[in-house]
């Protein structure tokens, strides 16, 4: 008996792949998402700052700041459609030094030539009517940056793509993906154990952390494609008394060399609960715990700027790990979002590396995905 056959399936229901399936969904009724987990949004989507970025960080012709540019606007008019709950609270990224103060120069620049809307260079009095309690002789403000709930836009995301009528499959877990001439062979692990096979004539490998395992198990030699991924760590502590009343937006140090990540920062949810993180640790393993004594890490990254967060006031709060295809001594990568037609994969998207502003790109790459899948002339 033949396999049964789907026109798209996505691998992976974080906000990315929810994202591609909302908008790919207005392309067939046919589309399947298919996920390890019980539910929506358990990877990467929801253990992270929950920023809104603006994309001043990378070069313009990289994804990363052309899909976060778009993204912002786009999500924050997503959000006021469907109450999303977000706040655009701004941004400061606070120089101590006159090194610092250049970078922070060049970051500007580069912000503008991204198309970042409404960047200001600010003098350290200006600086304290923004954030009156901060310590700093030069920033560049940001209002574009802001906050959202993560979980209510992957809750959004989800319903969306399932009232235009695709189906998402929890506790399923892909393990086999082989192209043939009908093509991709879809292999499914049911909870059950049992293995359930079909035909898919588009894959979009929306995996996360295993995104590299994905494209591997289709045939791509990931080292030479670039595609590894090192996973990434990243810590955060919660800043607990009345402190936490002193900072009102978010407030960034200048960059880190190489961009492993945007430096010990602070953040705050949409309860109000304010954070420092998250720091980087290249790792082995998938798991999440906190190293307490990294405390002294932290505090030591931001005292300059916030002196007054002393350690009886911050415990340790969640953490979460990056996918990165940059190595521990790589210089800065970009998103690879790729129809693999040269790799003769055709129908094959690889989504891999969405590592930060993935979150606040996901609507612009599911806008970009589903003009991928269109132009492949495969539907
Ligand atoms: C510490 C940290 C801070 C961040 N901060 C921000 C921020 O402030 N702003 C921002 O814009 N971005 C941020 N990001 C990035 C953002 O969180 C990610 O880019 C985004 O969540 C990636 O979503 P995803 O859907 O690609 O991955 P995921 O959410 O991980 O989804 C992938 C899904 O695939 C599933 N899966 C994997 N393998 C299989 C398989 N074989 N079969 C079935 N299912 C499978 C997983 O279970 C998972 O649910 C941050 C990331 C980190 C780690």
């Amino acid at each position: 008996m033949e396999p049964n056959t789907v026109d798209i399936t996505i691998v992976g229901a974080g906000v990315v792949g929810l994202a591609v399936a909302h908008y790919a969904s207005s392309l067939t009724d046919n589309l399947v998402v298919i996920e390890r987990e019980p539910g929506p949004g358990h990877g990467i989507s929801s253990r992270n700052s929950e920023v809104i970025h603006a994309g001043i960080y990378y070069p313009p012709d990289f994804l990363k700041a052309q899909l976060c540019v778009k993204g912002n606007n786009l999500l924050y008019e997503f959000c006021e459609r469907y109450h999303i709950p977000y706040k655009k609270i701004g941004k400061v990224v606070v120089g101590i030094n006159d090194e610092e103060v250049k970078g922070i120069e060049a970051l500007f620049e580069r912000g503008k030539q991204n198309g970042v809307q409404g960047l200001r260079l600010v003098s350290s009095r200006e600086l304290k009517k923004i954030e009156p309690h901060i310590e700093g002789i030069f920033a560049l403000y940001c209002p574009n940056t802001g906050i959202i709930d993560s979980h209510q836009l992957i809750k959004t995301l989800e319903g969306l793509s399932l009232e235009k009528g695709s189906q998402i499959i929890y506790n399923t877990t892909l393990v086999g993906v082989e192209k043939t001439p009908k093509g991709f062979l879809c292999k499914v692990k049911n909870p059950d154990g049992s293995i359930y096979t079909f035909i898919s004539r588009i894959v979009i490998n929306s995996a996360g952390l295993t995104s590299d395992q994905i494209a591997n198990m289709a045939g791509i030699n990931i080292e030479d494609a670039g595609y590894k991924i090192y996973p990434c760590k990243g810590e955060y502590f919660c800043v607990r008394g009345g402190n936490h009343r002193l900072v009102k937006g978010l407030i960034y140090p200048s960059p880190l060399a190489r961009l492993t990540g945007l430096g010990i920062h602070t953040t705050k949810d949409m309860a109000g609960t304010l954070k420092l993180g998250p720091n980087t640790i290249y790792t082995d393993k998938i798991e999440y715990t906190i190293e307490v004594t990294h405390a002294k890490e932290f505090l030591l990254a931001i005292k300059p700027i916030l002196p007054f967060i002393k350690e009886e006031d911050i415990v340790p709060d969640m953490a979460g790990i990056r996918p990165k295809i940059q190595g521990p001594n790589d210089p800065i990568k970009d998103f690879v979002i790729a129809h693999e037609t040269k790799k003769g994969l055709d129908g094959m998207i690889n989504l891999i590396g969405i590592e930060s502003p993935g979150l606040t790109a996901c609507l612009a790459i599911g806008q970009m995905v589903k003009g991928l899948i269109k132009d492949s002339g495969l539907l």
